[in-house]
């Protein structure tokens, strides 16, 4: 980690003055948000003022963090990028393929096996480019990433939604697709339009049964899943000085629920603890070098409404346990009203399962707590009518609460330990019945609860709430239990109370682990072969998109008009297909499968214009590619919203689509476009949409002299001999004309470099 030590001197060495610079071009106090983000502009980018909401901007984050799923796209594209190492330090984490079914063991054994050509490939590609591996069992990407990478006043990217945990301990920590972590591996910026900012003022202290998890709760119950878009929440106050910076990880964790950018706790004495706790006291010491600048300006925290875009004010002292559900994580209760929103909405009661653990809530203080009641139950003679997992966050957690007795305790409340990884949280759980599909409730210390999430039965009713509260229900095996009210009956047939929770932030003997599950890459990996079978249906290496032709467009075939929504799930979906997300051939069957025809009114069906029958949206393709024959696609309003996967962009560029034209993009699904080389177009008249006819054979004019503001022209020759020439809009710059001539950015990067 000597190479981290040294990136973070660099940045600290930096903030300072970025900071001061700032300052002087803001012309007013800053936010901790504003300073980080001032402190990790490109150069160019560095002496101006940005617009909240509005301006796009280049940023250099200092790390990058991929979880196994999503990092396998971004590694085969960033080995066509020419570079012989990763620019900035970047870890892959195998967390999300093992399903959870019989136990930790087990579980770990089957999923090394099934995955076993995905692990060979992640673990050798990280070998050969100097990037961190860690194997499958060693934890859950973001609970590793706070042990040992997040540091406060940095900036990470990562290929997961809930990167934000790292927030926790200072960092604004940012969740992307594969395409951006592969570009900032290569070096190159990382473009996001300047957020806007929520403050959060935490006054009063947490006790007794409340916790970290209850401030996050409350707040997604305030600005609902989609309040915090394009937003960053900075969290302040002497209350936020007063929680630990696991309990701060949990709350930026689940700030992904409310659409948030990300989230972000200054550093404080709670983030010394755990620097010193974790093994790095060196960062800590460094952090307290410039502690003025982690944090944001008194003047802001005094008279928060003139510097944020919206405050919102938590009462630590007064707030109450949450549990959030059934189906969304913002619908929030607490629970003094959570056992009458039962009844009322005629919710199961019975509860089947408690889940606790996963990224968001699986710290010492967390496990520590949550046992403290296991124990009670088995002191008061309780016996625990719910089923109950256990899933550490990582390898490091696990060993330390099992030397500390709490995995025994839980084993002896009946509690079953899953494997150090997602499991359960991402749908990777083998639930036993799940397939009858019966109405029933599961309560869990997870972050999402939409329907059929864990186990893939939309009738179960999952809810979110702390670690203590899982606990507590399971104990009771019933929703409608309130542990700061109600009492419990014994295997004795006495009336018994559980008490409050107990916990330690960090363990009195220290973290121990034997073996953490961490690979460092070869200090030389030009000898590494990278391990991938060419036979695998999971990977595949991928092959240069090929480089403009230099002429225009001609003959080319309509595959689809889109109608209505067409999200990238619509365009490449997930479900299913994510076993394929490592082979750009194979995840090309779901190209659009989700999509509406607008002529038919039918997904997945359109006309093969070589036949004249209609097939299957990738069939179809894969028959003009075959011939030779370019087709384009036509969409309606923000065509490629959702996640930003690149898939949605890759699949059609790798199957021959030439141009998507539509009435509007998602920006993101237009820059991933414009990346993979396609043309990303809008009508320049949305109501030439209506123009286009099912037969049409197209043409694009003006690409010889392609240039930024420039419209090009796209003729439309239908079937019966007229035709229709419409206008083509476009957002590329002369840099992105670069990516289109060279057949993608990667390509330009590779010639770049050669
Ligand atoms: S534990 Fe759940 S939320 Fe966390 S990274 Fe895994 S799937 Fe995502």
């Amino acid at each position: 980690m000597a190479f981290d030590i040294e990136m973070i001197k660099e940045v600290y060495a930096r903030i300072p003055g970025r900071i001061a610079a700032a300052r002087k071009v803001v012309g007013k106090p800053l936010t901790l948000t504003e300073k980080i983000l001032y402190a990790h502009l490109t150069e160019g980018a560095a002496s101006q003022a940005f617009k909240r909401g509005t301006s796009y901007v280049d940023f250099q984050p200092d790390r990058v963090a991929m979880q196994d799923a999503t990092a396998q796209m971004a590694l085969l594209q960033f080995m066509q990028a020419g570079r012989s190492q990763v620019a900035v330090p970047s870890t892959v984490h195998c967390d999300h393929l093992i399903q959870a079914e019989i136990g930790a063991d087990q579980d770990l054994s089957k999923a090394k096996d099934k995955n076993k050509e995905v692990y060979d490939f992640l673990a050798s590609v990280s070998n050969k480019y100097g990037i961190g591996f860690w194997k499958p069992g060693a934890g859950i990407i973001h609970q590793v990433v706070l042990e040992n990478y997040a540091f406060p006043g940095g900036m990470m990217i990562g290929t997961d939604s809930h990167t934000p945990n790292a927030g926790g301990l200072g960092m604004i920590a940012i969740g992307v697709g594969g395409a951006d972590a592969c570009d900032v591996m290569a070096g190159l910026p990382w473009e996001l339009k300047f957020p806007k900012l929520i403050g959060v003022k935490l006054t009063g202290k947490m006790s007794g049964w409340t916790s970290a998890k209850d401030v996050i709760l409350k707040v997604a119950g305030i600005l609902t899943v989609k309040g915090g878009t394009g937003a960053i929440v900075e969290y302040f106050g002497e209350g936020a000085r007063s929680l630990s910076a696991t309990g701060k990880g949990t709350i930026c964790n689940m700030g992904a629920e409310i659409g948030a950018t990300t989230s972000i706790f200054g550093y404080d004495e709670k983030s010394a603890a755990y620097l010193s706790g974790t093994g790095r006291s060196d960062i800590a010491a460094l952090a307290d070098g410039i502690a003025e600048h982690l944090t944001g300006d008194a003047e802001v925290y005094a008279n928060p409404e003139q510097y944020f875009d919206q405050v919102i004010e938590i009462n630590l002292s007064e707030l109450e346990p949450h549990v959030n559900g059934p189906f969304t994580p913002d619908l929030a209760w607490p629970i003094s009203k959570f056992a009458a929103a039962v009844r009322e909405n005629g919710w199961p009661a019975k509860l089947d399962v408690g889940l606790i653990g996963s990224c968001t809530n699986s710290s010492y203080e967390d496990i520590s707590r949550a046992a403290s009641l296991a124990q009670q139950a088995v002191d008061k003679k309780l016996v625990a009518k719910s089923e109950y997992t256990i899933t550490p966050g990582s390898e490091q957690v696990r060993f330390t609460v099992a030397r500390d007795g709490f995995l025994d305790t839980f084993d002896k409340m009946g509690g079953v330990v899953l494997a150090n990884a997602c499991g359960p949280c991402i749908g990777q759980w083998a639930r036993h019945g799940a397939e009858k599909q019966e109405k029933n409730s599961i309560i869990t210390s997870f972050n999402r609860n939409f329907a059929k999430r864990a186990d893939g039965n939309p009738n179960t009713h999952a809810f979110v709430a702390s670690p203590e509260i899982v606990t507590a229900l399971a104990i009771a095996g019933d929703l409608t239990f309130n542990p700061l009210t109600d009492t419990l009956t014994n295997s004795e047939g006495n009336q018994v109370r559980l008490d409050e929770p107990r916990g330690l932030e960090l363990p009195t003997k220290g973290f121990a682990v034997e073996d953490a599950g961490y690979q460092a890459p070869a200090e030389d990996g030009s000898t590494v072969q990278v391990l991938v079978s060419p036979t695998s249906d999971r990977l595949q290496l991928l092959d240069s998109f090929a480089a403009w032709e230099g002429v225009d467009l001609k003959g080319m075939k309509l595959l689809i008009k889109a109608k209505g929504k067409c999200t990238t799930d619509h365009i490449s979906m997930a479900g299913p297909w994510l076993k394929y997300r490592g082979h750009l051939d194979n995840i090309s069957n779901n190209m659009l499968i989700g999509a509406v025809n607008a002529y038919n009114d039918a997904t997945n069906s359109v006309k093969n214009q070589l036949t004249g029958g209609y097939g299957e949206v990738p069939a179809t393709q894969r028959a003009y590619k075959a011939a030779g024959i370019g087709s384009i696609v036509v969409g309606d309003e923000n065509y490629g919203e959702g996640s930003s996967r690149e898939h949605a962009a890759m699949e059609p560029r790798f199957l021959g689509v030439r141009a998507i034209l539509v009435k509007s993009f998602a920006r993101i699904h237009e820059t991933n476009l414009k990346k993979q080389g396609m043309l990303a177009l809008t009508f320049a008249n949305p109501a030439d949409y209506d123009l286009i006819q099912e037969n049409d054979v197209i043409d694009i004019n003006g690409l010889t002299t392609f240039a930024p503001g420039k419209p090009l022209e796209v003729v439309f020759h239908h079937a019966d001999g007229t035709s229709h020439t419409v206008v083509a809009n476009h957002t590329y710059n002369e840099g992105q004309i670069e990516w289109f001539k060279a057949g993608s950015a990667l390509n330009l990067i590779k010639a770049a470099k050669a």
